[in-house]
């Protein structure tokens, strides 16, 4: 490796296989990479014949702690993943030396309830988000809703039940609502269908206890991008319009293809 090179070698520190086709990855950071939460970096891993494959991927952990850690399906065949989920821990990782991405909270101005909208992996932003003050500070309330196949891929579970209790956010732990979201089965304690279902019907807002409207509300989506086309065109209907740099409006996404 060289000073020129746009990546860094690190190594893994821990693995977590959430199910057959989700784990979680953490490793060690180098202190010159910066990034605002809800940006992603480029990952590397070489393959067999010596090339290296690369595919974003999103930050879950904070700005501020000294690990990165990332949250990964595995795609049956996808050249990247089948690569990432064969490694183990003490193994090399190449992260890229700068953070992209503009799901980020400086897209928004205003605003009092901030709504983070995820379908699978497109939970891990979030969870950056939620580790970050400045969520917790600038909104009254926040609305995490992550939506899975089956309650076996709900991920992180314990990390966000117990986000109340992290001595940094306990002030705050009251202003966020947590709605899992489960869409092939009926599950106590968990939404059942689509987000767009939910959205269109009216529940999602009822399960929050909230509106959606364009003076509070200020809503990031992230994974799938049907979902995400779909929850947009819903949103738009409601009159709360994508954020763009020369119109600031209250709609953030990210596409994870
Ligand atoms: P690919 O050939 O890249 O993908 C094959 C197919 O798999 C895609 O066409 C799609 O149908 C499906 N697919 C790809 N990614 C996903 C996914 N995440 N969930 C469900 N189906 C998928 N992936 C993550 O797992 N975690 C992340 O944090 C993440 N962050 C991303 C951030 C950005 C900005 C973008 C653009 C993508 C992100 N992705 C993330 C997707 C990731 O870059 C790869 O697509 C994924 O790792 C699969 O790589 P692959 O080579 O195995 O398969």
């Amino acid at each position: 490796m060289t000073a020129d090179d746009p990546f860094t070698r690190q190594t893994l520190s821990d693995i977590n296989v959430w199910s057959p086709s989700l784990f979680s990855l953490r490793c060690s950071r180098d202190p010159a990479l910066r990034f605002r939460a809800g940006q992603f970096a480029r990952l590397g891993v070489q393959k067999a014949d010596g090339s290296t494959v690369w595919r974003a991927y999103s930050m879950v952990s904070a700005p501020h702690d000294e690990f990165l850690e990332f949250f990964s399906i595995v795609v049956p065949g996808g050249e990247f993943t089948s690569q990432l989920s064969g490694l183990s821990v003490g193994d090399e990782l190449l992260v890229g030396k700068q953070a992209f991405g503009f799901l980020t909270l400086d897209r928004f101005v205003g605003g009092r309830d901030l709504w983070l909208l995820a379908s699978g992996t497109g939970l891990a932003p979030f969870l950056s988000i939620l580790g970050d003050f400045e969520a917790w500070q600038r909104f009254e309330r926040i609305v995490l809703v992550y939506s899975a196949r089956t309650d076996a891929e709900l991920a992180y579970q314990p990390l966000i039940h117990g986000l109340a209790e992290q001595e940094h956010l306990a002030e705050y732990a009251s202003k966020l609502t947590y709605l899992p979201v489960v869409t092939r089965a009926q599950v106590p304690g968990c939404l059942h269908g689509r987000i767009t279902t939910l959205l269109r019907s009216g529940e999602l807002e009822q399960a929050a206890g909230l509106a959606l409207d364009p003076l509070h509300s200020r809503v990031m989506i992230c994974g799938n991008p049907q979902m995400i086309d779909d929850t947009r065109g819903l949103l738009k209907e409601r009159d709360l319009q994508l954020s763009l740099s020369r119109r600031p409006g209250q709609v953030a996404v990210e596409n994870y293809w």
